[in-house]
């Protein structure tokens, strides 16, 4: 099996295992820990001017996977994989949309990611 599908139906057992319920509040839970440590790089950032070590970058990639499994499972339990990637695709391309409209009323061609990736 691949490790894909082994994660798919490890995270299958586990919202089977603990149910909707207690599920929805583990995902509660698990977005609160993402949004704090969010708000501490942000705060760690702008103290340092962007100029980091990425020694904080372990603690947000566990957050992210925590709230990942969260909605793997939900996707699970709600049956709403293909909805949900639509929904995002959607979602994406409206915002790239907007974001050339703004670039082309404000004449800007070219732009820069704040913090480039490792
Ligand atoms: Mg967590």
């Amino acid at each position: 099996m691949s490790k894909e599908k082994e994660l798919n139906e490890d995270i299958k057992i586990i919202a089977s295992f603990y149910g909707v319920l207690n599920q929805l509040d583990k995902t509660i839970e698990e977005c609160s820990e993402l949004i704090l440590e969010t708000s501490k790089i942000k705060q760690y950032l702008r103290e340092h001017n962007f100029d980091t070590d990425w020694s904080w970058r372990e603690h947000i990639i566990e957050e992210m996977a925590d709230v990942l499994v969260m909605i793997k499972q939900l996707i699970y339990i709600f049956s709403c994989k293909k909805e949900v990637k639509s929904m995002m695709e959607y979602k994406v391309k409206r915002q790239r949309k907007r974001i050339q409209e703004k670039c082309n009323q404000n004449n800007i061609f070219e732009f820069e990611i704040e913090v480039d990736k490792k």
